[in-house]
């Protein structure tokens, strides 16, 4: 019995997976002999209507994909022929929908024989496997996987780029640049655009919907749009391409694709640019300047009508040498020298040179200043471009400056006072004139030095806080009469007063950049006014202290200022009655005696006045007095030598006065009788005279007789009275004696009557020759030497002269020493006129001299030496040496008629001296 399956294979094939049809393998029918439901359910068919039918009866081929029947047909061949399982790739099989659509499908078809017994196909599974959905969701991922690196490019893109999606525009994808610009993170995904940019205005959203709702890209360029970012709102620039965005497989765009570049910094820049480039352009024309080109390949200059104007040419353009003709000749060669210089670099170099150029107008030469850079072309200099600038005000206002600056350099520098110019706080001395180095004892300072290093001897002197203060408080200082003390370059410390001034130095900001020190050197006016104020208080002490009366009246009504005690007794009134007020206020009394008409003077003319012995009417102590006052009015002067008032000094001299009126009375009586004893006694003396000359000569006479007798007597003796021959000898020794006598004292009384007889200009060298002619015996028997020096020439009387001169040289031959040689020095010299004075020698003016005998004879006692020169003294007994005694009477005499002196000194047993003084001139 053939085993009975409890399982119902229909059931069993019903439920396998996929869809399945039982078919024959009646290629290329495939007959359907049994099929599942989801094979029906797919074949759109009942089961009933399958089975017995063609396989491909209910699957025709559809056009796409095309031949897929074919595959299938393939497929079973290959399984009937391999007798095993084949399976097709997976295929596309769209199934058609009810409404006529079909449903993109995909499929996997397997054929599975079934074998007999005999190992035959007898029948073929044909199953189709739905794998739409898998083959679907893997297209998806490779969809994907060939986006990715399109997203990814996206996402990491340098360009901004986001997706906003939707009315909404939901932002669904935004790069890190795009985040960036926003200044945002990923939060922002998902969020409207609105939302996350409430600054954006309008304007953009509408663009932007319109793209998204029409579908037309839209391009801005330098699309300003306000985002906030950094905390504040900011507009930024963006270059933009919108994009409508489809999601996939629309065709209807639901959102915008934006891809921005910000191009805020450049636009930025460009319009600075600009901005720069206008504002150039206004600071050119603002600043008067003009613009030229020189072309070196054509030798053409441009230049705008500024420059132009200022070289008087009236072409835009013309060529350089036209150009060249209008600079100064002494500019030219600079100018063209540089131009050659420029034409050849390859640097593109700048040049800055000033020039000078007519104004055609008014034809002086203005300054031109030219500023301007090679211009290369392919490292060749091709032009030279720049600007001109008239600098002709601001060059001669740099002269002018320059000038004033010298001046006043020179000026500094040549002042009578110290003037120090100090930069910065440390006071560094930008400029000291002599003056000031004088004041500082220093030759030279170097600039720049420290005010402080060069005058380190000021420190604790308290100058370098006055610079400081200064300094710091722009205040000036200034000091009056200071003393400082400054060191010499030998160190030694030298005192000044000064009045000196330290002023701020403010720049054009008002800033101090220094200090100017000035002063003035009041060191003589100082020490001036201490010795004023010294000598004042002097005055007042020695006022005060006077041992004579003294006051001061002060102002022209002589108001008692000072008065010592002596003068206030003189005036015989108390202090109080007249101190301090005009002086005859205090002194009534002393009115109207002439005194108020001299003190006037005085303080009127500044004369002094002494008066002597001036009779005074003062009512002293209440009672009447006539006092004889000695007095000086002197002025009394101010600092400027301006009368002030008369200082008077009196002295009371009523006694001297009083007793010298009755010596005089006197004297008056005395002279009287003097001047009769006087007549009388030149009377005598004349009667003497003549007497004498008489008596001299007529004894001359008689005298000879006695001489002849006495010659003839003697003659007569014979030699045998020897008595009377002693007697006879001593007669002719007096005689000769008497003779001699006679002789001098006629000589003597002669003298008086040559007085008038009139001078030579006498050489006394011959004087003295003259006179020792009569000595040369003596002289040799004595073995003496006489020596002369100095001897003048004088006006004399020449036979005075010679008997002067006689006379001194043979008493210095007689008086000398037995056994001494003789040593007579006869010396002439001026006398000075002070000595000539003290030798009451004042009758002639002029020049006196001195002549001087001096021997070494037995000299005298100096006690006599007044007296020898009296008629007939003598200090010798005749025995000892023979003279009568008158040599020097006449030595006086004569030396006298010429209006001199002589003296003698003495050292008794050394020798003596008669000097002998004459003026050089007699009176006319
Ligand atoms: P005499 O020479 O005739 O005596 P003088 O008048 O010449 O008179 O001199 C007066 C006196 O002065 C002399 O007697 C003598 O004593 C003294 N005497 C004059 N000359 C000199 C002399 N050179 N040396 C010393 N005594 C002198």
């Amino acid at each position: 019995m053939e085993y009975q399956s409890p399982i119902d294979y229909r059931t069993v094939f019903n439920a396998l997976p996929g869809a399945n049809a039982l078919v024959l393998p009646d290629s290329p029918v495939f007959t359907i002999v049994a099929s599942s439901d989801e094979f029906a359910a797919f074949a759109g068919a009942l089961k009933s209507d399958l089975t017995g039918n063609s396989l491909f009866k209910f699957f025709p081929d559809n056009s796409d994909p095309p031949n897929v029947s074919d595959d299938v047909r393939v497929s079973l061949a290959i399984c009937i022929s391999t007798r095993k399982k084949n399976e097709l790739a997976v295929q596309r099989y769209d199934i058609a929908n009810s409404d006529g659509t079909f449903s993109e499908m995909y499929w996997s078809v397997i054929h599975t024989p079934i074998l007999n017994s005999a190992g035959e196909i007898s029948h073929i599974i044909h199953t189709a496997i739905n794998v739409t959905e898998r083959i679907l969701s893997n297209i998806k991922d490779e969809k994907i996987r060939s986006l990715e690196p399109a997203h990814n490019l996206f996402m990491q893109s340098a360009i901004a780029i986001h997706i906003l999606k939707g009315p909404d525009l939901i932002i669904t994808l935004a790069n890190e640049p795009t985040l960036k610009i926003w200044d945002t993170d990923k939060s922002v995904i998902g969020k409207p655009f609105h939302e996350v940019h409430s600054s954006i205005l309008q304007d953009y959203i509408d663009i932007i919907n319109n793209v998204r709702l029409t579908g037309i890209s839209y391009r801005g360029y330098e699309y300003a749009i306000t985002l906030r970012r950094n905390g504040r709102n900011e507009v930024a620039y963006f270059n933009l391409v919108l994009q409508p965005y489809y999601d996939f497989g629309q065709t209807v765009p639901n959102g915008v694709m934006v891809i921005a570049t910000e191009v805020t910094e450049m636009y930025n820049s460009r319009k600075e640019m600009i901005e720069k480039e206008r504002s150039l352009e206004l600071a050119i024309a603002i600043a008067g300047l003009g613009v030229f080109n020189i072309d070196f390949r054509s030798g053409l200059v441009s230049l705008s009508p500024q420059i132009m104007e200022w070289l008087g040419v009236d072409q835009k353009q013309l060529p350089l040498n036209e150009l060249l003709k209008k600079i100064h000749p002494d500019d030219l060669v600079s100018v063209s020298d540089m131009l050659d210089i420029l034409e050849k670099e390859q640097t593109g170099k700048r040049h800055d040179l000033v020039f000078r150029a007519q104004n055609p107008k008014t034809a002086e030469w203005q300054h031109l200043r030219s500023i301007g850079q090679v211009q290369l072309e392919n490292g060749e200099p091709v032009a030279l471009l720049g600007i001109i600038q008239d600098i002709t005000s601001s060059v001669q206002s740099t002269q002018q400056l320059e000038q004033h600056a010298q001046r006043l350099k020179s000026f500094i520098d040549s002042a009578p006072f110290p003037i120090g110019v100090y930069i910065g706080r440390e006071m560094r001395i930008e400029m000291a004139n002599k003056s000031i180095l004088d004041i500082w004892g220093r030759s030279s300072v170097s600039i720049g030095q420290c005010f402080a290093d060069v005058l380190p001897e000021l420190k604790g002197q308290g100058i370098y806080e006055q610079l400081d203060r200064v300094y710091i408080t722009g205040e000036p200082f200034h000091a009056h009469h200071s003393r400082v003390d400054l060191l010499d370059e030998g160190g030694g410390v030298r005192q000044f007063y000064f009045n000196y001034s330290f002023t701020p130095l403010f720049n054009v900001n008002g800033e101090i950049y220094g200090v100017i020190s000035t002063a003035a050197d009041v060191t003589d006016l100082v020490m001036i006014q201490k010795a004023l104020s010294e000598s004042e208080r002097n005055f007042r002490l020695m006022i005060m202290q006077a041992p004579v009366a003294m006051c001061l009246l002060r102002e022209p009504s002589h108001i008692v200022e000072m008065a010592n005690e002596k003068m206030i007794n003189l005036w015989g009134k108390s202090a109080d009655e007249v101190m301090n007020k005009p002086v005859f206020e205090g002194l009534p009394d002393a009115k109207e005696q002439g005194l108020e008409q001299l003190l006037t003077h005085v303080y009127d003319t500044g004369e002094m006045i002494q008066s002597n012995e001036r009779p005074v009417n003062l009512i002293r102590f209440g009672k009447l007095e006539l006092r004889y006052m000695d007095f000086v009015y002197q002025a009394y002067r101010d600092g400027n030598e301006k009368v002030i008032g008369v200082l008077a000094i009196a002295m009371d001299v009523t006694e001297q006065v009083v007793a010298r009126f009755k010596i005089e009375e006197m004297v008056t009586d005395r002279t009287q009788e003097l001047e009769l004893t006087n007549l009388s006694l030149q009377k005598s003396n004349a009667e003497l005279e003549q007497f004498a000359y008489i008596a001299s000569h007529d004894l001359q006479e008689p005298l000879r007789k006695i001489n002849m007798f006495t010659g003839m007597l003697q003659g007569s003796l014979d030699g045998t009275n020897e008595k009377a021959e002693t007697l006879i000898s001593n007669i002719g020794i007096s005689v000769n004696r008497m003779t001699n006598l006679i002789r001098d004292v006629l000589s003597f009384s002669q003298l008086s009557r040559m007085e008038d007889e009139t001078s030579e200009r006498m050489d006394l060298v011959e004087i003295l020759a003259d006179a020792i002619a009569d000595f040369d015996l003596m002289m040799e028997e004595k073995k003496a030497v006489v020596t002369q020096h100095g001897l003048p020439i004088v006006d004399a009387i020449p036979l005075q002269m010679v008997q002067l001169f006689h006379n001194l040289i043979s008493n210095a031959l007689k008086y000398s020493r037995p056994g001494v040689a003789p040593e007579i020095e006869i010396s002439g010299e001026k006398l000075p006129i002070v000595d000539a004075l003290q030798l009451g020698l004042c009758e002639i003016s002029g020049t006196y001299y001195k002549i001087t005998f001096r021997d070494n004879g037995i000299g005298f006692s100096q006690e006599y030496a007044a007296k020898i020169f009296n008629i007939f003294q003598r200090l010798h007994s005749r025995g000892q040496y023979e003279g009568t005694g008158i040599g020097l009477a006449i030595c006086k005499k004569i030396v006298e008629n010429h209006h001199g002196t002589i003296y003698a000194t003495g050292i008794e047993g050394e020798g003596s001296e008669f000097v002998v003084v004459l003026p050089e001139r007699q009176p006319t």
